[in-house]
């Protein structure tokens, strides 16, 4: 292409480019250019064909990277020559519908801050509650189709004003063809449902909400991805009494700050958390408590789950309120799906709230707030929905047509298409019936919406999972792969690592191929397969399942491994609080080996830590017990207890040396600091071992267990100091809900294999 004549090309770029103010930005960017010609949607991306001279269209190709708006993420741009052609104009033109192919659909994007600005000047917009734009907005939430256009969304119904048709349709305008564009004469209208009575128009549903929250009342409240629980975050009573409805017993509640200046006062945050919490996906991001909210909220841990508004309703409410922080929690019944529907909101919230607030547009894909924590200054996603699902993870497999079922646990599916992982928003516990009816029905719009027909599904080794069941009943070819082996791999997907590495899978639980739960786990592997090199000693967990909730098991199965039943004369204040026939009975059942499954757990050895040092010998959540003794640490403590590393890794000796701190009365601080010291000098350890007999040096980290901050951030910076290249997930969450990435990359290596 001469650089100096005139040439007439097409442009296609790839990537999130749609539903971002993509095509006003090239539009604006043409105008600029003083290029001509016309860009359009596709499903797979943005075409754009101009006449210019050679220079000016590598400028624009540049701008059109440096540029592009705040959420887009352009991941490729291809140029070829066309024969040249003369246009009149720079013109957007219709979407077509023209492949199987699809572009990356834009998650949910917090308010902007002009759209904040017009709330308060926009004469046809003051104050209304649907208000955003190009930059703004719901996305994956209201979307039912693609390409993305109004009539393939929830706002579909609802037929534009004179006013707001006009800013559509003007290309110099903010809202241009903005799909959820519309004002407070044509826009979604808000309902509030209190004391049997409804009330319609934004201002006296705000005052009223508004009083409601400030009287100590519950109010379930509407949001992007779901109904959400409120109360004032101060007033302990109605904080407690909402942990009463709720079923909800210790387990944190997420806090929404009026804004930064008030977070700034409740929570400490560095600039990597502030960043995070500001940004336009507004997660709920781990914070260190400053100043005490009411107790119930973080319920004795020193971390708050802090967020900032992100919808038009939410400043609204906090411009009435006149308080610092609400809880807002999601509304559901104990374990199911946040209910996104107003029927069923009215008939189920309305029990456990004193007022319910809903509105008109449906909301077709549900969606949690994420959760996040910064560690070594990244973000490390814990739950991944709102504003970030469905972003795919680009990666250098061939996924197309692989479905992977997930774990059971905080489960998320994944759809391979082309090159593209797509994980499913956070489905939560397959465990009832209304969960799997969730994972069912977004299984059924992930296929729709990325026109994905599944031809291989992988699945959990576990044949009790309700993923595998659904897996299986698919009737299409299957793989089966191993827990840790998945989270290794999904670790792995994160960074398109595809050689053998040393793999530290550490969790709960996960069904091991000798038929024993596993999660304590050194592994060789690649993508394709695995060695286990070594792991943590098997111990007998007395009542199978009943562990998780009952730590204090865990530690009785330790103590009489090491003490046999001398362990009974043991003066220990936790076993003070057990009765002697419960023991006698725990440890016939060892003894007989009665419902005695072995596992190599990092999470059971954290419980069994948390229950003999009296800080939770019983759990009121998922992972209470390992939470409570990394919140129990005071970092005072350098020193750290012994371990054995024969074949397995035994900590016996970690076990008797903390027994005899307890007897010494030393705090149960100094023994969850020197503990946690212990879990990192084992991992270093076993990794130089791995390295020296093999001169591997790479080591991927994953598991719920490397969700522990202290851990997380210690084994990554010592191992790094030690030369060691280290990968620990940060973009998907290393618990549970990352399992199906590292599924399907394993499916799909094998396939490429032709395992
Ligand atoms: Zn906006
Ligand atoms: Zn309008
Ligand atoms: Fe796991």
């Amino acid at each position: 292409m001469d650089k100096n004549c005139e040439n007439t090309v097409r442009i296609r770029v790839k990537g999130l480019v749609q539903g971002v103010g993509f095509r006003p930005f090239i539009y604006r960017l043409a105008h600029e250019h003083k290029l001509k010609g016309w860009v359009e949607n596709r499903n797979d991306g943005v075409v754009i064909e101009v006449t210019g001279v050679g220079a000016v269209l590598e400028d624009f190709k540049t701008a059109i990277i440096k540029e592009s708006p705040q959420a887009s993420n352009v991941v490729s741009i291809t140029q070829e020559s066309l024969d040249f052609r003369v246009f009149g104009k720079f013109e957007i033109v219709k979407s077509e519908n023209t492949s199987d192919a699809i572009t990356d659909i834009s998650p949910d994007i917090a308010l902007c801050g002009d759209c904040v600005a017009d709330l308060k000047t926009q004469a046809h917009r003051i104050d209304f509650p649907f208000i955003n734009c190009t930059n703004c907005g719901p996305r994956f939430s209201i979307i039912k189709d693609l390409p993305y256009d109004r009539e393939k969304t929830t706002m579909a119904p609802f037929i534009m004003c004179d006013v707001c048709q006009k800013e559509y349709a003007d290309v110099l305008d903010r809202r241009f063809h903005a799909q959820p564009v519309a004002c407070n004469a044509c826009g979604p209208k808000y309902t509030l449902y209190v004391d049997g009575k409804s009330i319609d128009g934004i201002h006296l549903i705000v005052k009223e909400v508004a009083d409601l929250l400030k009287n100590g009342k519950i109010v379930a409240i509407k949001g992007i991805g779901g109904f959400q629980m409120a109360c004032d975050a101060q007033n302990e009573k109605a904080v407690d009494r909402l942990r009463k409805l709720k079923n909800r017993e210790g387990k944190p509640f997420a806090v929404m700050f009026a804004n930064r200046e008030k977070l700034d006062e409740f929570v400490c945050l560095d600039e990597v958390e502030d960043k995070s919490v500001r940004s336009w996906r507004k997660p709920i991001v781990l914070l260190k408590e400053k100043k005490k909210l009411a107790p119930g909220v973080s319920a004795g841990f020193d971390r708050v789950g802090a967020m900032l508004p992100y919808m038009p309703f939410h400043y609204l409410l906090f411009e009435e309120l006149d308080l610092p922080a609400i809880v807002l929690t999601s509304g559901n019944i104990s374990d199911e799906p946040i209910v996104i529907d107003n029927e069923i909101a009215l008939d189920k919230l309305s029990g456990i709230s004193d007022a319910v607030l809903t509105y008109n547009r449906e909301i077709y894909n549900r969606t949690d707030d994420s959760v996040v924590f910064i560690v070594n200054r990244r973000e490390r996603l814990i739950r991944r929905s709102r504003g970030y699902v469905p972003q795919p993870i680009n990666l250098k497999l061939n996924v197309d047509g692989i479905f992977a079922a997930g774990a059971e646990l905080v489960n998320c599916f994944c759809i391979g298409k082309g090159n593209q992982a797509i994980m499913s928003q956070h489905i939560g516990d397959l465990k009832n019936l209304e969960a799997l009816e969730f994972y069912t029905e977004s299984f059924e719009r992930h296929k729709k919406l990325f026109r994905m027909k599944p031809e291989l599904v992988v699945h959990d080794m576990h044949p009790d999972y309700l993923s595998t069941k659904f897996a299986k009943e698919l009737g299409i070819t299957v793989v089966e792969v191993q827990h840790h082996h998945s989270h290794i791999a999904s670790c792995m997907a994160e960074y398109n690592l595809d050689e053998k590495v040393i793999g530290i899978s550490f969790d709960g639980t996960g069904l091991g191929d000798d038929g024993n739960i596993w999660g304590g786990e050194f592994f060789i592997c690649d993508l394709a397969g695995y060695k286990r090199y070594t792991h943590f000693d098997y111990i007998p967990l007395p009542g199978g399942d009943r562990v998780t909730k009952e730590p204090w098991r865990t530690a009785i199965s330790f103590l009489y491994k090491i003490y046999g039943e001398d362990f009974l004369e043991l003066d220990l204040p936790f076993l003070r609080e057990l009765d002697k026939p419960g023991l006698n009975l725990i440890v016939q059942a060892i003894e007989k080996n009665i419902n005695c499954p072995l596992s190599s757990s990092a999470g059971r050895l954290f419980d069994a830590v948390a229950a003999l040092t009296n800080i939770c010998p019983v759990s009121k959540f998922h992972a209470e017990a390992p939470m409570c003794l990394e919140a129990e640490m005071n970092f005072a403590e350098a020193g750290a207890y012994p371990f054995d590393f024969g074949e397995t890794i035994s900590f016996e000796d970690t076990i008797r040396e903390i027994v005899e701190d307890i007897k010494e009365g030393v705090l149960a601080a100094d023994i969850s600091t020197k503990f946690h010291n212990t879990i990192i000098n084992v991992v270093f350890g076993v990794a130089s071992m791995i390295r020296k007999e093999t001169g591997l040096d790479k080591v991927v980290l994953s598991g719920g267990t490397f969700q522990n901050r202290y851990i997380l951030q210690n084994v990554e910076t010592l191992l790094t100091l030690e030369g060691f290249k280290v990968y620990s997930q940060a973009n998907i969450p290393s618990n549970d809900g990352g399992v199906a990435l590292g599924q399907i990359a394993i499916a799909a290596k094998r396939r490429e294999l032709g395992h």
